[in-house]
């Protein structure tokens, strides 16, 4: 495909949400080493609430990732709630109006979505955070040139770099902040889900 609708945009987060739910012993396991252990369970039902409104009538981008957005804000506790919530929200209201999103408007989308993650979480690459696969996700689909497909999977490798590179990395940012040196040593939970979201993007929108 070359653009991605409304309906695709449905596709991407129910996958995303049985990914999170298939992984989230993973995604606490890895945050019981570097912090409390729930990510995987906020994860899972964030994005079960997330799947409890997708029915709902949507005619917009902008009107669909609002309403992601505010339900991850609104039904996860920890940090990665306003943080994922507010990458949806702000990808939604970078595109008012649209129906669809070529791979430029996408790229776009995404990019101010993340744009928000860093402002809310004032934190930058290399914290070992889940910005260690995003921003690496986003370079590889803005420099990959040729097909939506090829674009999706070049970001979705990046993500997963990007996610195991967080492994030796201190985290300065969040709860792992508070292990100081510590926190090297393991992959970071945030990283990983997003690496997910990836995942199912390529498996739902790269066809
Ligand atoms: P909590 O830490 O409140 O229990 P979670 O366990 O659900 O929340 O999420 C932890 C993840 O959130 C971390 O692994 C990290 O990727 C991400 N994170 C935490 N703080 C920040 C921040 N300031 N900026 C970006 N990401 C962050
Ligand atoms: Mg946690
Ligand atoms: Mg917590």
């Amino acid at each position: 495909k070359t653009t991605v609708t409304v309906p695709d945009l449905i596709a991407w987060l129910r996958r995303t949400g049985e990914l999170m739910a298939e992984h989230a012993a993973e995604l606490s396991d890895l945050d019981s080493a570097i912090g409390d252990g729930d990510h995987g369970t906020n994860m899972k039902r964030g994005f079960a609430a997330v799947a409890g409104v997708l029915d709902e009538d949507f005619e917009t981008v902008d009107a669909l990732l609002k309403r992601v957005g505010s339900t991850l804000v609104s039904s996860v506790g920890g940090a990665s709630g306003p943080l994922y919530g507010t990458f949806y929200l702000r990808m939604g209201t970078s595109q008012k109006g649209a129906t669809e999103l070529d791979a430029a408007s996408l790229l776009g989308a995404m990019s101010t979505g993340v744009e928000g993650i860093e402002a809310r979480g004032k934190a930058g690459i290399g914290e070992k955070t889940m910005l260690d696969a995003w921003m690496p996700a986003l370079e590889a689909f803005g420099r990959a040139g040729g097909s939506l497909a090829d674009a999706l999977r070049a970001g979705a490798e990046a993500a997963a770099a990007g996610r195991d590179a967080t492994e030796p990395m201190v985290a300065t940012k969040g709860r792992a902040s508070y292990l100081g040196e510590r926190s090297a040593g393991h992959i970071d939970p945030g990283a990983a889900s997003t690496a997910l979201i990836w995942q199912a993007a390529v498996e739902t929108l790269a066809g």
